[in-house]
């Protein structure tokens, strides 16, 4: 009698533990297949109570009936508990493994008609509890093995977790893992008769629930359950390569794909150098191992990588390998280059602003002055603008200065370079030019401002600029002329080009003499 009630009490920690993880940590990883478990348990427990109870074999029968409706599910659910624990995904094909139980339920279901699964059914009352003595049929073995199977499997997956775990999910490893050898001990006591043919299954069942209730309750094991350090590398945005000492790669995430396209399962256990062998800048960044910014150029697009490394040493502190992160900075690197931009240019006509254009004209001369070699300047500024103002209005102003700029550029050579001076000021730096050179540039582009015309509501606007040019020659190492000096000389030749009646191009000369061209 204190026997059934123990089986009672199994079936209702089956229970309590059931509806306990669904109210508290139902979305836990392995949660819900710990739910379905324990809830198969429990009635397994108490339909094999009743069957205990029972007085006639009808009855024993139909108990021991209920108890093969559920019975042979609890292994595999058991299996995809542990799986889903430690990260697996379950796959379609595993759902396969559902024949053998569903098999077992047909067997044993149908077991009058050809005995399969049982060979006979007897009730055997010699013991304090009438109990069933049965003779197994060969289907009966193959729901052995698949139960064994499931568990063992169900414990190498949860050792192999362990090997790779932090300290504290260790401990919920152990647990789940201690859990499964009750049922295990209890099924061998049974099978080989030493248990006087009472099944300790569904007793030793709620045991190891109860061990991994204990984990539960302890450490919240659905909680934190660890997420499997593969799945954490491979969702990584970083892509990761990692090398041994030797420079040869042991692993790599999918998120390196997008460094390394070519990158494969092939080139794990090879030297880095021989699998960039089409890259050879990437390689010699890899072995330099300082951190740095490395731009590829895919047919998806152009990407900003910054490369780190860090130090991989063993438990004894020795250095084994080294981990590369290649962390995308694209984002960041356009962002910066948007801002240089904006900081550099101006916003009407998209040319370099003042500031921009000094600073860049100065590094010119920082380089001509090492090497030698002549500079030419030339400003220019629309003559009589205020005018296009007052007729057209200031929008009308507006689009003749991109006009202007977009004919301008058209006249300049690669290695020149233009600037919004002012207003409607303009200024272009023309190294490695000749006086010469600089002049007739200047006096082509006058002329194609002069011929064209902006329309602005169906009217044309015409306009002429007056052009002041200024040169430099400097032999290497000489350092007596600077940008501002050169300016200041065009800004005198470009007064005098107004002061002449505007629309013309003046060249400075050194002795203030201004000469016409
Ligand atoms: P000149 O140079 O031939 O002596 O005569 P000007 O009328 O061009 O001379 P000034 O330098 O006195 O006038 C320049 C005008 O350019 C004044 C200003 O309103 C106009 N201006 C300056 N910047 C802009 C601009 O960004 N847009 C427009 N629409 N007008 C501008
Ligand atoms: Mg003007
Ligand atoms: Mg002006």
């Amino acid at each position: 009698m204190s026997y059934i009630l123990i089986v009672i009490l199994a079936g209702t920690i089956s229970l309590f533990l059931s509806l306990y993880i669904r109210v508290k940590a139902k979305d836990a990883p392995g949660a819900k297949s710990y739910i379905l478990v324990t809830l198969l348990s429990s009635i397994f427990t108490f339909a094999y109570a009743f069957e205990l109870a029972s007085t006639s074999l009808k009855q024993m029968k139909f108990w021991l009936g209920i108890e093969y409706l559920v019975m042979p599910l609890i292994p595999i659910f058991v299996l995809f508990m542990c799986m889903e624990y430690v990260g697996h995904k379950i796959k379609t094909w595993n759902y396969a493994l559902f024949v053998i139980p569903f098999t077992t339920i047909f067997m044993m279901q149908t077991n009058e008609l050809h005995h399969l699964y049982y060979r006979t059914i007897k009730v055997n009352k010699n013991g304090p509890l009438p109990l069933l003595d049965l003779e197994w049929g060969p289907w009966f073995y193959v729901h052995a093995i698949f139960l064994f199977v499931c568990l063992t499997m169900s414990v190498l997956i949860l050792l192999r977790e362990f090997r790779k775990s932090l300290f504290m999910f260790r401990m919920q490893i152990l647990l789940m893992v201690a859990g499964f050898l009750t049922p295990i001990i209890a099924n061998y006591f049974y099978l080989n008769d030493w248990s006087n043919g009472i099944d300790l299954g569904p007793i030793s069942l709620s045991i190891t629930f109860i061990f991994h209730g204990v984990a539960l309750l302890s450490l919240q094991m659905f909680n934190v359950a660890p997420i499997a350090r593969e799945s954490v590398f491979e969702s990584l945005k970083e892509g990761v390569i990692v090398l041994n000492q030797n420079r040869v790669i042991v692993d790599y995430n999918k998120a390196v794909l997008n460094v390394i396209p070519t990158m494969s399962s092939h080139h794990i256990g090879k030297p880095v150098d021989e699998v960039l062998i089409q890259n050879p800048l990437l390689a010699e960044m890899l072995e330099e191992e300082q951190e740095c910014d490395y731009t590829s150029f895919l047919e998806s697009g152009v990407t900003h990588f910054r490369i780190n490394f860090s130090k991989v040493e063993n438990k004894s502190g020795l250095h084994v390998g080294k981990i590369v992160t290649f962390v995308d900075v694209t984002e960041k690197v356009r962002m910066e280059e948007k801002l240089k931009q904006l900081a550099s240019l101006d916003g009407l006509t998209q040319l370099y602003n003042r500031t921009f254009f000094m600073r860049k004209s100065e590094m010119i001369f920082d380089d001509l002055m090492a090497d030698g070699g002549g500079v030419s300047i030339i400003l220019f500024d629309i003559d009589h603008f205020k005018r296009v103002n007052d007729t057209f209005g200031h929008e009308a102003g507006d689009i003749v200065l991109t006009h202007i700029t977009s004919i301008t550029k058209e006249e300049l050579r690669v290695t020149d370079f233009m600037g919004r001076y002012g207003g409607e000021e303009f200024i272009i730096c023309m190294p490695e030019t000749t006086l010469m050179e600089a002049t007739s540039r200047a006096n082509r582009i006058r002329q194609a401002i002069e011929e064209s015309f902006t329309t602005f509501n169906e009217r044309e606007i015409l306009v002429t600029s007056s052009f002041g040019v200024s040169y430099v020659q400097m032999a290497a190492g000489e350092d007596r002329y600077s940008v501002q000096q050169l300016i200041r000389q065009a800004d005198q030749a470009l007064y005098a080009a107004k002061h002449k009646g505007r629309n013309c191009v003046e060249v400075y000369e050194a002795n203030d003499i201004y000469m016409q061209v």
